[in-house]
């Protein structure tokens, strides 16, 4: 496993059809679909969007829709029975190439030699006359030399050829390649559609009030609200709680963000989340109840509302600053020490006068 890539386990869809696609991602494909029929689909195409949307799902079931042979407009693509299909499904369509980071050997990196055996690929003609698809996710990981080799398929692929491209963080690639493709941002789902999603998997997210915890913690994102789920169920949930109980007691910002490091996308998510529910409690409007009652009243109590706005706002730069290869230990330092802050304003200013 490579470095800083944790082991994730990956919601699986069932089926081989287009039924196989979460119902946010549904109406994407038929965008895409729409102007591929219409010849207006750019060939090299970047998806983005926060990580657990799904846009390696996306980008999968996008390319098998391209090499699907069920009749162009049809709705229902990709059918699951046709020949290409099947093919797709088994993995061996001679068609279709999908790279991504693959060995140990390389870092995590995907490196210039995996992008020239690609491109050789998409420079074949199309074995069964169709489309020729690439899939590069995430893509992000391309090398520099991997990147620049890239470039001239990026720029003028041969005829039918489309390349996929998908990364939660757009900001890791080279301008040069970015540049090159129409990029394709894919928007969070409506929280009620994620929960409902999230219930309908079942083994053990079944209950709508623990759905709707686990997508807090992972920032609406369906997805990764699964595999928080699967993965640690509610306990790095809980144990945020406690570390905003001790941060209001005076705890030390600097140990409590030691638990973190290895996850600060997960704590980013779960602090804004966190904040927005006591923003909103703070204000008088409806809150989401993902803070028990009397710890979110200690918290309101003690903190300032602008303060924690403050500490709010500034998770967005934070969160910005993970597109760079950073020190996950400074993000969650850096997120614990605004909490602080915000949790213990008279404490601060105190601090700060003497
Ligand atoms: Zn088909």
């Amino acid at each position: 496993m490579a470095e800083g890539a944790r082991a994730q386990q990956e919601w699986v869809p069932t089926g081989q059809g287009r039924e196989q696609l979460p119902p946010w991602l549904a109406p994407e494909l038929d965008r895409l679909l729409t102007l591929y029929d219409q010849g207006r689909l750019h060939h090299a195409l970047l998806l983005t969007g926060r990580t657990g949307l799904g846009k390696r799902l996306l980008a999968g079931v996008l390319a098998r829709a391209l090499l699907c042979l069920a009749t162009e407009g049809q709705p229902q693509r990709p059918c699951g029975t046709c020949r290409g299909c099947q093919l797709t499904a088994g993995g061996g369509h001679p068609d279709l190439r999908t790279l991504g980071p693959s060995s140990a050997r390389e870092r995590g990196e995907i490196v210039v030699d995996s992008v020239r055996g690609l491109v050789e690929f998409l420079h074949l003609s199309a074995q069964r006359g169709g489309s020729r698809v690439a899939v590069i996710v995430p893509c992000d990981r391309l090398n520099r030399a991997a990147a620049n080799s890239l470039l001239k398929t990026l720029e003028e692929p041969p005829a039918g050829v489309f390349l996929i491209l998908a990364t939660g963080r757009p900001g890791r690639l080279p301008p040069t390649v970015r540049s090159r493709c129409t990029v394709h941002r894919l928007a969070p789902p409506p929280w009620a559609m994620a929960r409902q999603w999230l219930v309908e998997q079942g083994t053990g997210t079944d209950d709508p009030a623990r759905a709707d915890k686990a997508l807090a913690l992972a920032g609406g994102m369906p997805l990764s609200a699964w595999q928080v789920l699967q993965e640690q169920g509610l306990e790095g949930y809980e144990a945020l709680l406690q570390q905003l109980h001790r941060l209001s007691a005076g705890g030390d910002p600097v140990k409590e963000a030691e638990t973190w490091e290895r996850t600060p996308e997960l704590l980013a998510d779960a602090v804004a989340a966190i904040l927005a529910d006591l923003l909103r409690q703070g204000h008088g409007a409806p809150d989401r109840g993902l803070l028990p009652g009397t710890l979110a009243q200690q918290l309101v109590r003690s903190a300032s509302l602008d303060a924690l706005h403050h500490a709010f706002l500034r998770l967005g730069e934070h969160r910005r600053g993970l597109d760079q290869p950073l020190n996950g230990r400074l993000a969650a330092e850096a997120i614990f020490l605004d909490l602080a802050a915000a949790l213990r304003p008279a404490r601060q200013s105190a601090a700060r006068q003497a």
